[in-house]
């Protein structure tokens, strides 16, 4: 297994703390992996730094070159990388292999042309006797730091813009699931010129924080939770570096009376307990108008009880782990203070399952209230909770009383409706009749405590980019 670090070309065993990293479905260890240290992380943004001048100028055709050769490595590998996803995140080897490796090679594929097409929008004379033009520009190095739940999908959206615009970067993926970023690690090492990308291990406090805070580092994308935003975003700022920040999320899913009902059960089933429900833009806020609600819960609660939850190679398990212990302690505590509120039913789960590793039952929680913790905070695991609205204008007071905005679904046959609340919902997106689809053309983000910053787009690869003015007195 690849557990080496990538600085400036060479692959170098870290030299900080071992730290375990596990296999969630079975709760035991795959390998021990050494951090990086203060000096690595050091001459990873040094090595970053001196390879910026000459990536940045090197022509978009022959950028994309590389970001496609990575692509086909991506491909060449692809049940290579699926399995250590797999046995790194217990999610099922299928969904790897299937789902995200394909979207993931897509991300720099699509990245790879986007450089091509990378354009100013101005050229003329706004003053007389000058020409201005306008030009967007690569930042300088780019501290990327990723999270735990889709580990080489969030890398892909972080490296693809990043470097198509002509960064260099210093990418640290999540301490609990480094494995496919290490194996990635080893596959760029062949292809990029030494010092243009760069992957370190280790911890936030031991790693993430040098590397975020390192003088030489333009620019932080993050995706992860509020809490680390906030402690990044305050710990940089006296050297005022650009900010990209993917939060947390919370989304809500309406659904009237008028929405086909089967297809709402079905849509929930699938998009609130993908990945174990850990996902920012995951089902998991529904809201349920009055003439269908008992009909809906009952319904969804049998959708939810029939997924099967297991090992990550049964072919017949659509649902893993979550992602550690203490995570899983975390999901408890919601469930177990949500069921002592004397208005919120148990419809289906509700514990931990039977079983080792890190499994929770998936569940659904009804009744629920407006100012109920389970409605109010990401629970980030296989659970739902169903609350009952009136009409459209509660149901959309409700769903934007949120410290989040990344993510929301309406579910109606009302086109009009449809409509109305798509214009008034504050959330990066909003579906119609589904949810969680992404593409990598749209750009994909938050507001409010979700952040600020697109991936995927070419608005994305425009985060990765510094607008210039450049005027010729004539
Ligand atoms: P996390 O915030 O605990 O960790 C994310 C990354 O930040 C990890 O690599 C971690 O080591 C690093 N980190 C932690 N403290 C740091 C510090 N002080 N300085 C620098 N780096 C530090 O998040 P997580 O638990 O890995 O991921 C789950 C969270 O990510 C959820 O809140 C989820 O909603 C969010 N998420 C958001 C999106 C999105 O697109 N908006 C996508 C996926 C996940």
């Amino acid at each position: 297994m690849q557990t080496k670090l990538l600085i400036n070309g060479q692959l170098v065993a870290g030299e900080g703390e071992k730290l375990a990293v596990l296999n969630p479905s079975l709760g035991t260890a795959l390998v021990e992996i050494a951090e990086a240290t203060t000096a690595q992380v050091d001459a990873a943004v040094l090595a970053a730094d001196a390879a910026f001048d000459s990536w940045s100028q090197t022509a978009p055709k022959d950028r994309s070159l590389l970001l496609l050769k990575l692509a086909d490595a991506i491909d060449a590998n692809a049940e290579e990388l699926a399995r250590l996803e797999s046995n790194n995140c217990g999610k099922p080897y299928s969904a790897a292999l299937n789902d995200e490796l394909p979207a993931i090679a897509d991300v720099f594929r699509f990245f790879a042309g986007a450089s091509r097409c990378l354009q100013g929008s101005a050229a003329g004379e706004y003053l007389p006797g000058h020409t201005s033009m306008i030009r967007r520009d690569p930042i300088g190095v780019v501290a990327s730091i990723a999270p735990w739940n889709y580990p080489l999908m969030m890398v892909a959206w972080k490296l693809g813009p990043a470097l198509a615009a002509g960064n260099t970067v210093v990418l640290k993926p999540s301490e609990q699931t480094p494995l496919t970023a290490l194996r990635l690690a080893e596959l760029m090492a062949e292809i990029f010129p030494a010092g243009v990308v760069n992957v370190v291990f280790g911890r936030g406090p031991t790693v993430g924080e040098p590397l975020t805070t390192h003088p030489k580092v333009r620019m932080v994308s993050l995706t992860g939770s509020v809490a680390t935003g906030s402690r990044i975003i305050a710990g940089t700022a006296d050297t005022v570096k650009r900010m990209h920040m993917e939060l947390g999320g919370k989304a809500p899913v309406i659904i009237f009376d008028d929405a086909d009902i089967d297809a709402a059960v079905e849509g929930i089933r699938t998009f609130g307990f993908y990945n174990a429900g850990q996902d920012c833009t995951a089902a998991c806020r529904i809201y349920a108008q009055k003439g269908i609600y008992a009909k809906f819960v009952q319904k969804l609660g049998e959708a939810v009880g029939s997924i099967q939850y297991g090992e990550q190679d049964d072919p017949n398990t659509e649902l893993g782990p979550v992602i550690t212990e203490q995570h899983l302690e975390r999901v408890i505590g919601f469930v177990e203070r949500a069921r002592q509120q004397p208005h919120i039913e148990v419809v289906t789960g509700g514990k931990r399952a039977d079983r080792p590793g890190f499994f929770f039952e998936p569940t659904v929680l009804a009744g629920a209230r407006q100012d109920d913790e389970v409605v109010r905070r990401e629970i980030f695991g296989p659970v739902v909770s169903v609350t009952e609205f009136d009409d459209e204008a509660q149901a959309l007071a409700w769903a934007n009383d949120s410290d989040y905005g990344l993510a929301s679904s309406v579910w109606t046959s009302d086109i009009g409706r449809a409509h109305r609340l798509a214009a008034r919902l504050q959330y990066g997106c909003t579906w119609v009749n589904t949810h969680f689809m992404l593409t990598t053309e749209m750009p994909h983000g938050g507001m409010k405590l979700s952040g600020y910053g697109k991936d995927m787009s070419m608005y994305g690869l425009e985060d990765y980019t510094a607008i210039r003015h450049v005027m010729f007195k004539h």
